[in-house]
């Protein structure tokens, strides 16, 4: 089902006013995660004014260790649909396990798998038996056909609104948190008709890489982009800051997109 031979036609997802996999250009900015009531409503403030279409934020996060902060929970959820209420923006978060996404999906237009959930196979399957529109981010050592397998699990449930996200893979290079990769974009493009969104805070772990390759993705073709920024990185609560923009550095990268591609 998710191959391009099955369904020549390019799927595109509308929610409410956005279409994603269109000829529109969609950017998700926000938090690695939901902090505080204040954080998310002034960081869905920043994102709606530079003219993005969709909040991020993770209520539930999958940290590698036990001891780090895992998310503010359902608290967070209510906060971020809050903020995207007040500010017309839709929201995304990540939801973990099978048990949680009915109530992930009463909060949020859009549910995330994460990188290391990507082959969580109930969760997939349970993703099949909702029709919220799923971001499915590509596990960091995996190929693009266990990628499309994946989704596959999905869209066989009868969930027909799933993206691929491309937010980088394990490589030996460790100057970069993952590799980039970027012939992700167009490949997925050809082998699927599913729309591609590239995450390039994941992608390279560094702030200053983050509007290059941001722009490179959308040069290859990327229908939209994930990105992580924050009022206050530094402090932020997960090791994600690094990795964050400035809420100047989002409004600029904004900026410069509207000249590669059209955001609505
Ligand atoms: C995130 O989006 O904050 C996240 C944890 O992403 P990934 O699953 O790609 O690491
Ligand atoms: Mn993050």
């Amino acid at each position: 089902l998710a191959s391009r031979d099955f369904h020549p036609l390019d799927t595109v997802i509308k929610i409410k006013d956005v279409e994603i996999g269109g000829e529109q250009l969609v950017i998700m900015g926000g938090p690695c995660a939901v902090e505080s009531p204040q954080q998310i409503d002034e960081i869905a403030r920043i994102v709606k004014a530079a003219g993005a279409q969709v909040l991020r934020g993770g209520a539930f996060k999958p940290r590698t260790g036990p001891y780090s902060f895992q998310g503010i929970g359902v608290e967070g959820l209510e906060m971020m649909a809050e903020a995207g209420k007040k500010h017309g923006l839709l929201t995304i978060t990540e939801v973990m396990t099978p048990e949680y996404v009915d109530v992930c999906a009463e909060y949020a237009d859009i549910l995330q798998v994460g990188t290391r959930n990507m082959q969580n196979f109930d969760l997939l399957r349970k993703l099949g038996t909702i029709k919220t529109p799923v971001l499915l981010k590509r596990g960091f050592s995996s190929t693009y056909d266990e990628f499309l397998n994946a989704a596959e699990y999905i869209l066989a449930g009868g969930n027909p609104n799933v993206m691929l996200c491309e937010r980088g893979i394990r490589t030996f290079e460790s100057y970069t948190r993952n590799t980039l990769d970027l012939a992700a974009v167009p490949a997925l493009q050809s082998l699927s008709h599913l729309p591609v969104i590239a995450d390039p805070s994941h992608g390279t772990g560094r702030r200053e890489l983050v509007e290059p390759m941001s722009k490179a993705a959308v040069a290859a073709g990327a229908n939209g982009l994930i990105v992580e920024m924050h009022t206050d990185p530094d402090n932020s609560m997960t090791g994600d800051g690094v990795q964050s923009l400035f809420p100047q550095q989002f409004a600029k990268l904004m900026q410069d997109l509207e000249q590669l591609a059209p955001l609505c």
